[in-house]
């Protein structure tokens, strides 16, 4: 399975850096400006989260609903995700409009 990542720069927004992964399925954003370093998501979903020294995002490493759930928990909306427009029906993740952002 192809996986992609990317680092969006947005100059005219104030150093906005957007990292973005995806694995075909869903397409995982984080935004590092946002992080609060709360370590929610590497403590939910270590082999995919990791934020020790330097914040990694192992987007192979588990399958794309667990990911999303854990992306949910997510308090400071530094972590979303979108859905790949080409994935299979079969596959099912929750709606990001389900996501509650903690401010
Ligand atoms: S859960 Fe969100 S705020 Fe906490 S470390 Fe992960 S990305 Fe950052």
């Amino acid at each position: 399975m192809h996986s992609y990542h990317f680092v969006f720069y947005l100059p005219a927004m104030s150093h906005r850096t957007i990292r973005s992964y995806s694995n075909g399925i869903i397409t995982v954003l984080w935004q590092p400006q946002k992080c609060r370093h709360s370590k929610i998501c590497s403590t939910l979903l270590p082999e995919v989260f990791a934020a020790k020294h330097e914040f990694k995002i192992d987007i192979q490493a588990s399958d794309s609903r667990t990911i999303a759930e854990t992306i949910l928990h997510c308090p400071s909306g530094a972590l979303s995700y979108t859905p790949c427009e080409k994935r299979a029906v079969s596959e099912t993740i929750p709606s990001p409009q389900q996501e509650s952002v903690l401010l």
